[in-house]
């Protein structure tokens, strides 16, 4: 500032010396402090130009007040530059990090209507951003229990279904930040939705498995007394028998899955002869007492053996064996066939029965799942058969196909991956 002042003065001084030689020193001090004004004025335009469009207008340079305030805005606006740059990376980061979210993430306005949304709105609400920009959230999912939580939001979050899929559980919840700001945050829940489901009815499977032999023990039990007629034991007693065995194999095929689901045990890799293996399951199968003439055939295409745990892949295979016969009327011709290709190998279980229709093939390895629950019952079987097969096969990273047709017969078929075919080995036997 104080440079202003110097300059006016000297300038005045100086100009008025110099009228003073002319006498006219206050003319000449006058004009003197009007061009002074005059210079002063232009360079205070060429600021406010400079203010007003910087990237086009140099700054003016007059030593003094002028260049102390260029100096200082120019400062300022560093200042403000940096702080710009900063908050745009906050919002850059902010961004990425809710990007990169698997849960949906949905900024509402004050009247509900979506003001941000992340990536993950769109696969799991078909909220697209910006497309959606300032739609109401209510129009996007019509959820009567989505609407009942935005309507009061203070509740407990919610399992809703999206709008894109009915089998797609979302968890939403409503969040409020900001005095009137909301926030709307869907997690997908469909895989424990899921489980909750399996268990519920798996539990309810079980009891109902569980049922049918305790009534009748239970009956029984009721019945009975110290006096009963030893007539009435014999005649009890077989069947008591009987029902305790059902429940006994029934949970011990539970343990053998819940084992395998949960890979308890190890699996083995060992060379497995699956000629002598499969010729010592159709001796066990003609052993059983279901087996009322059929015919067992063998039909190997190789003597190939296979990399697998022995005894895992008989109790799969004999599992296959004695249904076919458990499930095939008197005199059926079931055939076991090793068949090697150059993509896999395959151990078939064929049986000219009465096979089964197309609707329950898919579902024939669930659990408890059973085609007619009335003979299934009458022949002893848990219904967990094949869903044991299922797992040491998916153990073995092999294959269930399964194919039937009614009044033909049904062909149960393990696929195993090619690579774990060898040649014959003479180091290990089945035992
Ligand atoms: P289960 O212990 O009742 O035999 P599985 O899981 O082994 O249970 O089999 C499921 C159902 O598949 C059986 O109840 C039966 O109805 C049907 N099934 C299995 N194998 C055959 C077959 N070879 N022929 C006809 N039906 C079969």
């Amino acid at each position: 500032m104080s440079w202003d002042y110097w300059r006016i003065l000297t300038i005045v001084s100086l100009v008025g010396f110099v009228g003073l030689l002319f006498d006219q020193m206050i003319l000449f001090m006058f004009f003197a402090a009007l061009l002074y004004t005059f210079w002063l004025q232009k360079k205070w335009n060429q600021m406010w130009l400079w203010i007003q469009n910087p990237k086009k207008y140099e700054p003016p340079s007059a030593e003094g007040a002028i260049d102390d305030i260029c100096r200082r805005i120019e400062s300022v606006r560093q200042q403000n530059k940096s702080r710009k740059k900063r908050l745009s990376d906050y919002l850059k980061q902010f961004q990425a990090a809710t990007a990169a979210l698997p849960d949906a993430v949905v900024v509402l306005g004050p009247q509900g209507q979506v003001a941000w949304a992340n990536t993950a709105s769109k696969e799991l609400l078909g909220i697209v951003w910006p497309r959606d920009s300032h739609v109401r959230v209510h129009n996007l999912i019509r959820d009567p229990v989505f609407q009942g939580l935005l309507a009061s939001p203070k509740k407990k979050a919610k399992i809703v279904t999206s709008p894109l899929s009915s089998d797609l559980y979302l968890e939403m919840k409503i969040v409020n930040y900001m005095g009137d700001g909301r926030l709307l945050i869907a997690r997908d829940m469909s895989q424990t939705v899921k489980l909750q489901n399996m268990r519920r009815d798996f539990v309810a499977n079980v009891s109902h498995e569980l049922r049918t032999p305790l009534t009748v023990l239970h009956g029984y039990l009721e019945t009975f007394n110290q006096e009963s007629p030893p007539e009435m034991w014999s005649a009890a007693l077989p069947v008591m028998r009987q029902q305790t065995q059902r429940m006994n194999m029934l949970i011990s095929d539970l343990l053998i899955l819940s084992q395998l689901e949960m890979g308890e045990k190890a699996l083995k890799h060992e060379p497995v002869d699956i000629c002598a293996l499969l010729t010592t399951i159709a001796e066990d199968a003609r052993q059983l007492k279901e087996y009322q003439s059929h015919q067992i055939q063998l039909d190997f295409d190789s003597d190939k053996w296979l990399l697998s745990d022995a005894g895992e892949l008989r109790s799969a295979i004999s599992n296959l064996v004695f249904n076919a016969i458990k499930y095939t009327p008197e005199g059926s011709a079931i055939t076991l066939r090793w068949v090697v290709t150059k993509k896999n190998a395959c151990i078939e279980v064929n049986d000219n029965g009465l096979g089964i229709a197309e609707h329950h093939l898919d579902r024939l390895t669930e659990r408890f799942y059973r085609v007619d629950s009335g003979r299934a019952q009458e022949t002893g079987g848990t219904g967990l058969g094949l869903a044991i097969v299922k797992h040491i096969l998916k153990r073995h990273d092999a294959r269930l196909n399964i194919s039937s047709e009614l009044g033909v017969g049904s062909q149960f078929s393990c696929c195993f991956p090619a690579t774990k075919v060898i040649k014959k080995s003479k180091t290990i036997k089945l035992s």
